[in-house]
């Protein structure tokens, strides 16, 4: 029997440790995203090299079950052939023109076709759909405070790069070295999920608040749900006090129900946002993103309003077929064998830990999912301060042994699991026959002195 790797041991992948040192030299870290280069969890990266259906193979060679499927971005897995297909179309006929074309106005239709927006801008990243959305709310409302919850990413826009501490009205801290304690000091960070802290602020400054901007259900501290009428509080809180509610469905949009997060709560609640942002899902693959609303407030954009927001390659025609593809195959039908699929991956990773007695909570957010591993085991995890009371030096063991058996999970214990459609009986045996393996893992776990993966915190 293999021995199950740990975080200190992981099984060497001798041509992706090749590629990483040539990749540090001429790329900061060796990667062009932080958490691909494996550092909360250790060891080497793996460099891939393709991907199919539900797998990856690596430039080792080694074929991987995906459960990252590009940080939930794949809906229908590796190379979708008619993703393929409607690329190749696309690209053969001219992939970039700096002009209007047919098929942008086919994807933003199916958007509107699918959620609350009736009126949609296409970008090229979420980063740039949250920090477009979030000028047009201070555009559109005269008002500069920006109200966030901790723990909720919304890309690396600089007034949203704020953290703070729990509290009452905390005004941001710039999270990164690099972003002016001017650009955060107009941002209110407060806990996710906590509506007095909601209230309080709007007590507080609710006439200098332009918006809340929030992330649908939680999916960047793990996957944490709004509790039940929670948006719904957001929504009726801005209304009342003449700011926008924005809601962040990059990473929920498409992924979880047709029309997105809001298909599961808006829709049910009664609710709707002023502003929603889109990205992952909706680019196929490739980098396409959107913000979209209430018409009148999409109005204030440039060139119908005031407000500037542009891009040369917005819109790209090749980028827009994939999208478009890839929402025209995301049917109901569809989105529920994502979610059997979801329930039946969770369902075998908490009994493969409960059977090794791992301490662990499983938690949905529609089909993303996440494990939080901790001694004694919560019965929700709300916000970010739940979030962070983890043993990360389990989810590293964990991690790695899925790894050598097989299985590419989220490498943080911060980021939801998120399956595909191409996800068969073959690959759910694999994972069935890799989590015991990685239970067993967790469970011989102890933390050591590595910062990152050390005592449970
Ligand atoms: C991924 C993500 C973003 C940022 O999107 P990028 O395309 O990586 O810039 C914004 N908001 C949420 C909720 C996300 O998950």
């Amino acid at each position: 029997m293999i021995e199950a790797p740990t975080a200190a041991h992981p099984f060497d992948a001798p041509v992706s440790a090749a590629l990483m040192q040539r990749a540090r030299r001429v790329i900061p870290g060796g990667v062009n995203s932080p958490v691909r280069a494996f550092r909360a969890v250790g060891g080497t990266p793996r460099f891939v090299a393709s991907g199919r259906g539900a797998y990856v193979t690596d430039a080792d060679g080694r074929e991987y079950v995906d459960l990252v499927s590009s940080w939930g971005a794949l809906l229908h897995g590796h190379a979708h052939p008619a993703i393929v297909e409607a690329v190749t179309a696309a690209a053969a006929h001219g992939t970039s023109y700096g002009a209007p074309t047919e098929v942008e106005v086919d994807l933003a239709e199916e958007i509107i076709a699918r959620t609350s927006v009736e009126q949609v801008r296409l970008v090229s990243s979420g980063t740039e759909a949250t920090m477009s959305a979030v000028r047009l709310a201070r555009g559109v409302t005269g008002r500069d405070l920006v109200v966030k919850f901790a723990g909720c990413y919304h890309g690396h826009v600089d007034s949203l790069l704020a953290s703070a501490g729990s509290g009452v009205v905390t005004f941001g801290l710039p999270g990164t070295p690099g972003v002016p304690a001017a650009a955060t000091a107009a941002t209110i960070v407060l806990p996710y999920n906590d509506t007095d802290a909601v209230a309080r602020a709007f007590a507080e400054q609710g006439a200098r608040i332009a918006c809340v901007v929030t992330e649908a259900a939680a999916g960047n501290m793990g996957a944490v749900p709004p509790l039940p009428g929670f948006n719904a509080f957001l929504a009726a809180t801005c209304q009342a006090h003449g700011a926008l509610l924005i809601s962040d469905e990059v990473m929920t949009g498409f992924r979880v129900h047709r029309s997105g997060w809001w298909g599961l709560d808006g829709a049910v609640e009664g609710w709707t946002p002023d502003l929603t942002t889109f990205g992952k899902v909706m680019g196929g693959g490739f980098p396409a993103a959107a913000f979209g609303g209430r018409a009148d407030v999409m109005g204030q954009l440039a060139p119908e309003g005031p407000v500037y927001q542009a891009g040369t390659l917005s819109g790209n025609p090749v980028a827009a077929a994939a999208g478009l593809t890839a929402l025209r195959l995301a049917t109901d039908e569809l989105y529920a064998g994502l979610d059997r699929t979801a329930a039946t991956i969770k369902a075998l990773a908490s009994d493969a830990l409960t059977a090794e007695g791992v301490p662990h909570l499983a938690q949905s957010a529609g089909n993303m999912f996440s494990i939080f591993f901790g001694d004694p085991p919560r019965q929700a995890v709300v916000d970010l301060t739940g979030a962070q009371d983890q043993q990360l030096y389990r989810f590293s063991a964990f991690f790695h042994a899925m790894l050598a058996h097989g299985v590419w999970l989220p490498p943080s214990a911060y980021e939801a699991w998120f399956v595909n459609a191409a996800l068969d009986q073959a690959a759910i045996d694999r994972l069935a026959t890799a989590l015991p393996r990685a239970a067993r893992a967790a469970a011989a776990a102890r933390p050591d002195a590595r910062s990152d993966s050390g005592a449970a915190q």
